[in-house]
């Protein structure tokens, strides 16, 4: 049995210096997201999608982004 070429790479790939841009409500702007970490949210017809959960660096309000389902990591 051959399994031909298996790709392994790109499996941890989690860039977290990168900050997390969402939309403060409070503060009716682009803020950079404190604590930010993804979350799978329910989506409509079952299933889940990727969203970014934070508070704003400016205010510290809640801040939800939800993301392209392209963001998923791969199941
Ligand atoms: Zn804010």
């Amino acid at each position: 049995m051959a399994y031909g070429y298996i790709s392994v790479q790109a499996l941890a790939t989690t860039t977290m210096a990168e900050p997390v841009m969402g939309y403060c409500v409070k503060c009716k702007d682009k803020r950079e997201m404190k604590d930010a970490s993804q979350v799978a949210m329910p989506a409509k017809g079952g299933g889940t999608r990727p969203a970014m959960k934070g508070t704003c660096a400016v205010c510290g309000t809640g801040m939800f982004k939800i993301l392209p389902k392209s963001a998923a990591p791969a199941a």
